[in-house]
């Protein structure tokens, strides 16, 4: 399998695939993983060549028959096993998140607990199953609906949540019957790597779940694969709305999440200490780089406004920033060097387009961490319509201050933005609040919540260019994105009795 070592690189070190139930070694184009506190390379991961992705798809397609056909109940217990090692090794893998992504231990639990929580609601599958019966719905004649799996599925995830993320489609997925491919983010593959091996340890058979890293190539090799059924990704718009085309182009099932630049308004009325503690979290936890973050804060009236920037000067102050593995921080670097440069260029921008930067995090150091990809939380006042900071997902610790003459101002702001991701209102006043989710062109509403992020047994996805397709990810909506619909008319004639040909169309007339 593409056993090119590259020069200096010890082979040992380099992250492979997991294909039909065992570790693949790989050095095919090994990228370096850094950790990004230090800025040390830490490890490599191999990028799959097209050849690795068809031998992982090939596994999955053997495996399917067995598993469509094994008992849900089974396929449940596989699942109860899972969340119970997940727990076991939980802080191997929340660690290990740390360590590629980041973001500060307690952050990464966070995202660890409510992956284990999809697979939670996996494990009712039987009940989730349940199909639909009519008896008579002619004479003698019985209808049901039951919900089969697809086949090969595939997942391709981001790099800010490598745990959950895919927790958000496989376990599901398998649970209906499928058999799995997922391409991680090969920024932080570590956490995903040590979960398929504990699907292994959980007794799921071989080939049901199958792990391959890389980059475009291996995900073009599944958009193009006629055996792959249905497509699952989580990432930017750009890729996301490319992923949708030619996944759909290709007679693929797809469902793809993309960015987001999720507003908060906060009205006059508003609690003004406890929306700004709320949002100090939602804009500068994980270091903004969370789907969900708070990047824009639209303060209705000036007065609102000055009272929020002022309360928020004194809570940055308060925040500590430095390697995500010192539990007494709050806030860790960015992810890679490159992603820091770009973040960091952003601010810049917002400078020269002529925002007021209350809030310069571009000086911080980090004693002991002078190669980290550190940035210091950033806060812009006045900034507006017709900026591309406003316009554009920065996705770091950059939080834009919008001011607003009215709920009706600050609603059409975020109508009109491209995505839709989340949004939250900060109020006292429940006609305002139901006015606003009632009528917010956004998938998912806070009030008084900064990070409304569905429960396991709801479903996630946003509004506009903030998800391209139909189904949202986990919850009910998952169950149906990886089952088909077939119904079922049944007649047990009575023996012997000769009946006529029936020309006219069947109905209860
Ligand atoms: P990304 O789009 O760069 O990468 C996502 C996945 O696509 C990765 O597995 C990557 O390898 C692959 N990919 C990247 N470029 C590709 C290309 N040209 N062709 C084919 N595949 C490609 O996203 P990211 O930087 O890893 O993650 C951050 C983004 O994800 C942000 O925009 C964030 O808003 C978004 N996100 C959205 C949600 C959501 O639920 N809507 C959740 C988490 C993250």
């Amino acid at each position: 399998m593409n056993a090119r070592p590259a020069k200096n690189i010890d082979s040992a070190t380099i992250v492979g695939h997991f294909i039909n139930g065992a570790d693949v070694a790989d050095s095919n184009r090994p990228e370096a993983i850094t950790d990004p506190a230090t800025g040390e390379v830490t490890r490599h991961v191999a990028m799959a060549s097209k050849q690795t992705v068809e031998d992982a798809v090939a596994a999955a397609e053997t495996a399917f028959p067995a598993w469509r056909n094994t008992p849900p109940a089974k396929r449940a217990r596989i699942m109860f096993r899972f969340k119970q090692l997940l727990e076991e090794h939980a802080d191997e893998i929340v660690a290990a998140i740390t360590n590629e992504h980041g973001k500060v231990l307690d952050d990464a639990m966070g995202e660890f607990i409510r992956g284990v929580e999809v697979v939670e609601y996996a494990c009712g599958i039987p009940e989730l199953l349940k199909g639909e019966f009519s008896k008579n719905v002619g004479p003698k004649i019985d209808s049901w609906s039951e919900f089969q799996p697809l086949g090969v599925v595939a997942g391709i995830t981001p790099f800010n949540f490598p745990a959950m993320v895919p927790m958000w489609m496989y376990p599901v997925a398998i649970a209906c019957g499928n058999t799995f491919v997922l391409k991680p983010s090969e920024k932080d593959p570590s956490a995903p790597m040590l979960a398929a091996r504990l699907l292994k340890e959980a007794g799921l058979p071989d080939g049901v779940f199958n792990l391959v890293n890389g980059d475009k190539e291996a995900v073009d090799t599944l958009l193009h694969d006629k055996r792959v059924q249905a497509v699952s990704f989580v990432g930017s718009t750009p890729i996301a709305e490319y992923i949708y085309t030619t996944g759909t182009a290709n007679g693929k099932r797809v469902q793809a999440l993309g960015g987001a630049k999720n507003h908060a308004i906060v009205m006059p009325d508003a609690d003004i200490d406890n929306a700004v503690s709320a949002l100090m979290g939602a804009a500068y936890g994980s270091c903004g780089e969370r789907c969900m973050a708070i990047s824009v804060a639209v303060c209705v009236g000036d007065d609102t406004a000055d009272t929020v920037v002022s309360k928020f000067r004194d809570e940055i102050a308060d925040l500590k920033v430095g390697n995500g593995t010192d539990t007494s921080n709050d806030m860790g670097p960015l992810v890679t060097k490159a992603h820091h440069d770009k973040v960091r260029a952003y601010v810049d921008l917002g400078v020269e387009e002529g925002a007021d930067l209350v809030i310069d995090g571009r000086g911080l150091s980090v004693d002991g961490h002078e190669d980290g990809f550190f940035l210091g939380p950033c806060l812009f006042d006045n900034v507006t319509e017709d900026m591309r900071i406003y316009q554009e997902e920065i996705f770091g610790p950059v939080l834009c201050v919008v001011r607003a003459e009215s709920e009706e101002h600050a609603m059409r702001l975020i109508d009109e933005h491209e995505y839709g991701n989340g949004t939250c209102i900060f109020t006292r006043d429940g006609e305002a609040a139901r006015y606003f989710a009632d009528n917010i062109k956004v998938g998912m509403v806070g009030i008084n919540v900064p990070l409304p992020v569905p429960v396991a047994y709801h479903s996630f996805g946003g509004w506009k260019r903030s998800l391209f397709g139909d189904l949202y990810a986990y919850g009910p909506d998952s169950v149906r994105f990886y089952t088909r619909r077939k119904t079922i008319t049944q007649r047990w004639p009575s023996g012997g009795v000769r009946e006529k040909a029936q020309y006219t169309f069947p109905s209860n007339s």
